[in-house]
């Protein structure tokens, strides 16, 4: 019997951590990316202007990403990310030069609620009980039907985390998927709130080691390889149409789609995606930090809303960012500069910088949205599909990419198994 090949299409964190989960499932693997490296939403270059490698855009984990964390240890990168040792997020209201930190304490007991220090100013104890309603409650409407979208617990605590985490309008946002954040983050304590940042750069963290761990497994994996179309029989994929090649599926192949929502939607015939995304916009300075600069800090009243401090730059982070998609260029990167400096207390004129606009940075998390985000499988057998904006009941972040790839995974894995049995049972 051929061993069974299985392509997986898109080499983003979704199609790299399915490929780095079947590597151990003795089936050929090959990767087809379309671009010239892996990394999709989520990679590191070198920027010839700031003379530097950057991201993309800074991403953050905190502790409780548990997928996440377990991919980062197959690929043996852990020691590429640098975690914050307390979940302290430092804040900085730009309006009156207010700071304060927001610091859940250890266990899932919410005992740093009792005190005024650790918690948003402004807000009292049953403020922040408002935000049970939201944790408790069961189904999908927007959060502003579940918690009160005003008054200072909101703007100074709510609203910065839930805007980075869902990258949409919180108001109008999925409190399902907000819920389920929080439940694995904020609801289990300090243990999983730990800020956790790839200080060295993405690539370096989420995918060298693991294109080095797939090519160790004889994974064989092609750039500039963008699939075009599939030809379908009835019940199956039949043929993979790339630019300048077909390859033709045997009985036992498989084929993970782990690319953007959109482009899955136009290969893929009655395929449900969601449809509508959020923009994020980030401005990278080529300036060392100050000593003492936070890991980061939360931006209130202003353009900028986190600041993230790598070695050698500063960059700056804002969510549903559509509106800043036609501001000019230096207009944005001024305002930008004058904030970071009274944020950092850096008194210098602006230094080289990047701002780079991701259009299509996730999909809206709105409800109507997530109710169009389809499972693992397809109507088609031997197709199976990952990535951020499918089922995966978490928002699109790493966390839920890799979850998505790990679902595919296992979907692929439980197809091989059954195929295996199958032959066993023909011979017997
Ligand atoms: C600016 C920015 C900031 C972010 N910040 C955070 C953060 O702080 N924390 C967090 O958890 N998440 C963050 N995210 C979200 C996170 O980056 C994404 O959820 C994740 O990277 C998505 O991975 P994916 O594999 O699902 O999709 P993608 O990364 O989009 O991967 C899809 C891949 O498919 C390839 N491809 C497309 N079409 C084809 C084709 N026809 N044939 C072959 N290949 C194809 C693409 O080139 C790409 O490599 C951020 C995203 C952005 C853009």
């Amino acid at each position: 019997m051929r061993t069974p090949h299985i392509h997986i299409i898109g080499a983003g964190l979704a199609g790299l951590s399915a490929a780095v989960e079947i590597a151990s499932m003795g089936a050929r693997i090959f990767v087809h990316e379309a671009a010239k490296a892996a990394g999709g939403r989520c990679r590191s270059y070198f920027d010839q202007h700031l003379g530097m490698e950057i991201d993309n855009g800074a991403h953050l984990l905190l502790s409780g990403n548990t997928h996440a964390l377990t991919y980062i240890r197959k690929i043996a990168a852990e020691d590429r990310l640098t975690q914050a040792p307390q979940a302290r997020f430092p804040f900085m209201d730009l309006r009156n030069g207010r700071r304060w930190t927001i610091a859940p304490s250890e266990g899932p007991l919410p005992l740093w609620l009792l005190s005024a220090e650790r918690r948003a100013p402004g807000a009292n104890l049953r403020d922040h009980m408002e935000m049970l309603k939201l944790i408790w409650a069961s189904g999908d409407a927007p959060i502003a039907e579940r918690i009160d979208c005003h008054g200072p617990l909101y703007e100074n605590m709510a609203r910065p985390f839930l805007l980075a985490a869902l990258n949409t309008d919180p108001a109008k946002a999925s409190s399902a998927l907000g819920r389920q954040v929080m439940r694995e983050t904020l609801v289990k304590g300090a243990a999983a709130c730990r800020p956790i940042l790839a200080r060295e750069g993405l690539s370096p963290a989420f995918i060298d080691p693991a294109l080095t761990y797939l090519a160790r497994r004889h994974a064989r994996i092609a750039f500039s390889t963008r699939l075009r179309a599939i030809s379908f029989t009835d019940s199956r994929a039949r043929t993979l149409h790339f630019d300048d090649h077909d390859i033709e599926l045997a009985q036992g192949d498989l084929v993970i789609l782990a690319i953007p929502a959109n482009i899955a939607a136009n290969l893929v015939p009655g395929l449900s995606t969601p449809d509508a995304f959020n923009a994020i916009v980030n401005a990278h300075f080529a300036i060392a930090p100050p000593m003492g600069t936070p890991l980061m800090t939360g931006v209130v009243g202003a353009t900028s809303e986190w600041l993230f401090a790598y070695s050698d730059h500063l960059s700056v982070t804002i969510s549903a960012a559509n509106h800043l998609l036609d501001r000019p260029l230096a207009e944005l990167a001024k305002t930008i500069w004058g904030e970071v400096s009274q944020i950092a207390g850096i008194e210098a004129p602006p230094p080289p910088w990047r701002i780079l606009r991701e259009k299509r940075a996730t999909f809206a998390a709105t409800p109507e949205q997530n109710r169009r985000r389809p499972g693992v499988r397809t109507a088609y057998a031997n197709l199976l599909l990952a990535g951020d904006w499918t089922a995966t009941g978490l928002p699109a972040t790493i966390e839920g990419a890799i979850k998505s790839g790990s679902a595919a995974a296992n979907a692929a894995r439980m197809q091989l198994q059954q195929r295996t049995a199958q032959t066993h049972a023909n011979r017997g």
